[in-house]
């Protein structure tokens, strides 16, 4: 557990000093799509952007303010899936929040890779949204992507 524990501490640090993908997108672009996010508890405030073909997320990335799990969160959210199958990407999604918001989860689920050092984050549960945030915003975009339509104007906002 400390070594997943010191691997958390340094990639968080890593992604939350210097975050990848982190420029906004041309979102009225041709399969652009964007999610709004917003987690009252801690002020993250995010727009993620997408850019599909209809089978894969061809281009991620992310723009906001917010806490450095917040930022490491979307950071590694976008290195990791970015060019991945739209299928593979629901799954990730699927495992990552059940990672963090169901009990009885073991912190090292196979299929997550790094992005597995999240599971740490339940040891903070104050700091759960600020790491579920971009995955939220994520989900609503494949819901749109699924439903052939724009994402919706209204933000995803974390109770
Ligand atoms: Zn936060």
């Amino acid at each position: 557990m400390s070594d997943l524990r010191a691997l958390y501490q340094s990639l968080i640090m890593d992604h939350g000093k210097n975050p990848r993908n982190k420029r906004p997108m041309d979102e009225h672009g041709e399969g652009c799509r964007c999610s709004e996010g917003y987690n009252p508890l801690c002020g993250d405030k995010l727009k993620l952007y997408a850019k599909t073909d209809g089978d894969k997320l061809e281009d991620l990335s992310f723009d906001g303010e917010g806490c450095a799990i917040f930022t490491a969160s979307s950071s590694m959210l976008t290195e990791v899936l970015k060019g991945r199958s739209i299928e593979e990407i629901r799954e990730v999604a699927n495992s990552y929040l059940k990672m963090l918001t169901e009990e009885d989860v073991k912190l090292d689920p196979e299929g997550l890779g790094k992005l597995a050092v999240f599971g740490g984050v339940k040891e903070f549960p104050a700091r759960v949204k600020c790491a579920t945030l971009p995955w939220r915003a994520l989900e609503a975009i494949l819901e749109a992507v699924d439903e052939g339509r724009e994402t919706p104007d209204q933000p995803v906002i974390t109770e």
